[in-house]
This record gives C-alpha cells, sequence and structure tokens, in this order.
C-alpha cells in the first residue's frame, strides 16, 4: 500500500486494486487482459470528450462509458440536474415525479412503447423483460443470437459476445445447466424456425457486443414476422441503440416494432439505470397490477431520473445528424490509414456507432466478426493509439462511441493519431 507521501499512479493503483478487488476491476473489460494485458489507466476527471488519468495524462475518450456518455462527460446540464436532486434526497423508496417524466419521454420517442418500468441496470431490463414475456405467453423458451450481448443474468450467458468473447469464454462458470435449459442460441441475420414453446426471441438490432455488426435487410422484419406467426414476442435490446442511433432508437430506424425495448445507457445521463416496456397489454402482467414479479430499491432513482432527463431532454434530430456526420468522417479517416499502409480493414459506422474490423469484409455474424477478433491486430492498434493519447475500448469485441462533445478538430486529430498507429500494425 502506498504511504501518504508517495505519489498515486495507475500501477500503484492497480496493484492495490488487484489485492482488493478481483483482476482490480468491477467489470473484467477493463482490465486490459483481452488487449495483452497491462495496467489499465485509472480516470480521475473527465470533461466533454477527454478522460485525464491519476498521472494527469490526457486522452481523447471513445469509450465514453459504453455508450452511457452521449454528451461526453460532464455535461454542465446534467452535472446541475445531479446536484438539485441529489439536494433534494436521493432514494426514497416511494414514487418520485421525474419518473413520469422520464417515462413519459421514453413513450413519445419510441412508437409503439406504451409503458415503462424503470430498473437499475440493462442486465435487469433484459432479465425482467424475458420473465414478463414468459408470464404473458405462458412459455418458457427464449432465442438469442450468437454473440449478442443482454446482460450478465443466467440465463443469458450463452454465445454472449463480448466481455466473455474478449476473454476468450464461451460461457461463464456458475451458470448452472438448468438456467441456461430454456435458452436456444441462433447464428445472427439468419432468421430461426420457430415454434409455439418460444416465449421471446431478444435481439440486438444492430449488434454492438460483437464489434458492430448491422441487421442484414429483412432479418429484422423476418423475426418480427415468424414471432407473429408462433406468437412468440420479439425483444429489442436496445440498451446501446437506444437514443443513440436516432430520436426513437433502432426500432424506428428500421421501422420494424418489437413487443418490448429494453433500455439503458443513454437514458441515465452517465447514471445507473436501465428499463424495459412496450405494448400495455404486456406490460400490465406486471406486479402490482399482474401476476409476474419485478422490483428495486433503487428503480427510478431521482438522481438517476433526473440526469436521464437532462441528457434527453439536450437531444433533438440535429444532435444525431451532427453525430452521425462526424463518426462517418471518422470511419472514412479510419479506413483511409489503413488502406495508406497497405492493411485489410473495414470500417462499418451506423450512425454513432463504429466497428472496426481487420477483415476485407464487413462481418455479418459472431464467427466472421471473431477472425478479426482472433487476428490479435486489434490490440496493436489499440495500444498505439493509446500510448498517442487516443482511448478506444479494451477488447476487440467492443464498439467506437464518439460522442456530441467530440469536435470535428478531434476527429481530424484522430485520424492523424491513427494514421501514426496504423503504421504499426502494418
Ligand atoms: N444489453 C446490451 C446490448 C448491452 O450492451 C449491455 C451492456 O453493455 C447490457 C444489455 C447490460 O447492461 P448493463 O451493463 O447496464 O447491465
Amino acid at each position: 500500500m502506498n504511504s501518504p507521501e508517495s505519489k498515486v499512479t495507475n500501477a500503484s493503483l492497480f496493484d492495490r486494486a488487484c489485492e482488493l478487488i478481483p483482476g482490480g476491476v468491477n467489470s473484467p473489460v477493463r482490465a486490459f487482459r483481452s488487449v495483452g494485458g497491462g495496467t489499465p489507466y485509472f480516470v480521475e476527471s473527465g470533461k466533454g470528450a477527454f478522460v485525464v488519468d491519476v498521472e494527469g495524462r490526457k486522452y481523447l475518450d471513445y469509450v465514453q462509458s459504453y455508450g452511457a456518455s452521449i454528451h461526453g462527460h460532464a455535461h454542465d446540464d446534467v452535472v446541475e440536474a445531479i446536484i438539485s436532486a441529489a439536494r433534494k434526497g436521493s432514494t426514497f423508496g416511494a414514487p418520485t415525479p421525474n419518473e413520469v417524466v422520464l417515462a413519459q419521454l421514453l413513450i413519445d420517442r419510441v412508437p409503439g412503447c406504451e409503458m415503462i418500468r424503470l430498473c437499475s441496470s440493462g442486465t435487469e431490463a433484459t432479465m425482467s423483460a424475458l420473465r414478463v414475456a414468459r408470464g404473458f405467453t405462458g412459455r418458457n423458451k427464449i432465442v438469442k443470437f450468437d454473440g449478442c450481448y443482454h446482460g450478465h443474468s443466467d440465463g443469458l450467458l450463452a454465445g454472449a459476445g463480448s466481455g466473455l468473447a474478449s476473454l476468450s469464454l464461451p460461457d461463464s462458470a456458475g451458470v448452472s445447466p438448468s438456467s441456461i435449459a430454456d435458452t436456444m442460441v441462433f447464428e445472427y441475420n439468419t432468421v430461426p424456425t420457430l415454434d409455439e414453446s418460444v416465449a421471446a426471441v431478444i435481439v440486438e438490432p444492430v449488434a454492438a457486443n460483437m464489434n458492430l455488426v448491422l441487421p442484414v435487410a429483412g432479418f429484422l422484419e423476418g423475426l418480427r414476422a415468424e414471432c407473429d406467426r408462433v406468437g412468440a414476442l420479439l425483444i429489442f435490446d436496445e440498451v446501446i441503440t437506444g437514443f443513440r442511433v436516432g430520436f426513437g432508437g433502432a426500432s424506428k430506424h428500421f421501422g420494424v416494432t418489437p413487443d418490448l425495448w429494453c433500455f439503458g445507457k443513454v437514458i441515465g445521463g452517465g447514471l445507473p439505470i436501465g428499463a424495459f416496456g412496450g405494448r400495455g397489454e404486456v406490460m400490465s402482467k406486471l406486479a402490482p397490477i399482474g401476476p409476474v414479479y419485478q422490483a428495486g430499491t433503487l428503480s427510478g432513482n431521482p438522481v438517476a431520473t433526473a440526469a436521464g432527463i437532462a441528457a434527453l431532454s439536450l437531444l433533438d434530430e440535429s444532435s444525431y445528424l451532427m453525430l452521425a456526420g462526424r463518426s462517418k468522417a471518422l470511419g472514412e479517416g479510419l479506413s483511409k490509414v489503413f488502406s495508406d499502409v497497405g492493411v485489410n480493414v473495414v470500417v462499418s459506422v451506423f450512425e454513432s456507432l463504429l466497428g472496426l474490423f481487420f477483415l476485407d469484409t464487413a462481418p455479418r455474424n459472431y464467427s466472421e466478426s471473431k477472425v478479426s477478433g482472433d487476428s490479435g491486430l486489434y490490440s496493436i492498434f489499440f495500444r498505439e493509439m493509446l500510448r498517442r493519447g487516443v482511448a478506444f475500448a479494451p477488447g476487440a469485441y467492443e464498439v467506437i462511441f464518439p460522442s456530441l462533445a467530440h469536435s470535428w478538430d478531434d476527429i481530424e486529430w484522430t485520424v492523424d493519431i491513427a494514421s501514426a498507429a496504423a503504421g504499426e500494425v502494418a
């Protein structure tokens, strides 16, 4: 342990953290293991597009809390909302007005979503959406897609992409076979044939946990039709895409309406939150008006809802145009720097999500994405960028998240830095 006078460094903090916290981190990807190990930077503070570590090093940040911080870090309006809510008390265990305001904001923006229940994480949202789908249909089976991540509840830790893929964990130890016995895993972008035992199909409408894999034409529509054919519910996990890929999320963008939605990240303005919602008929199965139990001490937390309201209120159609324009420019810039050094790279861009693949063509599913992830090239690129002051996520299956705080200059600078870093990959 450091003496009070000794200087706090990333290494000293990480050493200490490793003694106190498994792997030194509270979420595995942060430990840098999937990019070859080493010492992660410990963030002291963040403002806008940048974070500063405990050693005073500044990074242009494209992690942005894995998409939660759409306005960048510590946006003044969001901070003010948090402070004034916290002054009034941070949790009561009784309903508060902001819960109604946030529910209304979500419902107004997502066509077809009639009722919302707030919870505290994306994991809770997906877990609860599945429970209500089972309660509504009276069926047990659920369908998910290989490489889609829906949080870490037992029944969804099968073929779960992202953090598990980075660590080469096919699934998790500690998940009993019985808890995944009702989970069927299919290949993304192929519409499976269902039967009447299926309660729900859960899908990331744009898959952002196997790096970035876009839905092929007809995939989401096909899922909708197949669910309708057998009476199963369709659940869009929009924890990443919700309020990021457009004002009404992915369902509005693609014109495919699921029965249930899951949200998180952006809707909490950087504080812990989750939400699930959908057709009134389905959501009415929830306690206290229906038989499906779901609850939470901190659900609808007044500080998190205040932050979420502030964050969502700052977004309009022009925000998304701006984000998409800068993301497109970043994607084009990154493609060019790799082609200049003769490395085959595909940069997939969907609104403000970017995926970087060391491949000739954009992958359509997890097996194809894995070829890039397994190449080890991302780790080299990641390290070379970080060394030069640009922080991408420490994992080949994560996506790049530009925020509204990333200026044109920041994008240009990223491309300049990338042209040096790409040379090291070649
Ligand atoms: N669903 C998706 C698509 C996600 O990307 C995540 C987290 O990254 C989750 C669910 C789980 O959310 P949380 O980490 O808030 O539990």
